[in-house]
């Protein structure tokens, strides 16, 4: 699911270098870290770049930001935490995963009806249920 995450910097942003080897760097790190610290991890980028960068992770929701001692932190999304679309076929039990953007903020959108309206969700998944096409070709 982290691809998704490459695949939503591609659609609002270019794929640098630097966002690339930020986002990969991340990903090993599993406590919040400051703009300064990962600078340190990765002392190519500049921290200017590392601190824009980040503000575009946190834009797109890509990572967790906490503030402590007016100093933000941040952390990867746990990819589970974010919204997961699925179909699968009641026939051969094959699951299809849906990550692309415009489908993942349809679903936030309505999500956030549900929760204003009724519920609380617990779980950010949608499980659709039916016959995939080739079954359907099959029959
Ligand atoms: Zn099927």
């Amino acid at each position: 699911m982290y691809a998704y995450y490459s695949r939503l910097i591609q659609k609002e942003y270019k794929m640098t270098h630097a966002r690339n080897r930020l986002l990969n760097e991340l990903i090993l790190i599993t406590e919040y870290i400051s703009a300064d610290a990962l600078h340190f991890r990765c002392k190519d980028i500049g921290i200017a770049t590392v601190y824009r960068t980040l503000d575009i992770f946190e834009k797109l929701q890509i990572v967790e930001v906490i503030k402590r001692d007016k100093c933000k932190l941040y952390k990867i999304r746990h990819p589970r935490k974010y919204f997961h679309i699925q179909f699968v076929c009641k026939t051969c039990e094959q699951v299809f995963q849906y990550d692309d953007p415009e489908m993942i903020q349809a679903f936030s959108i309505f999500k956030s009806y549900i929760e204003t309206q009724f519920h609380h969700m617990l779980d950010d998944s949608l499980v659709l249920e039916g016959v995939c096409k080739s079954c359907l070709a099959k029959e």
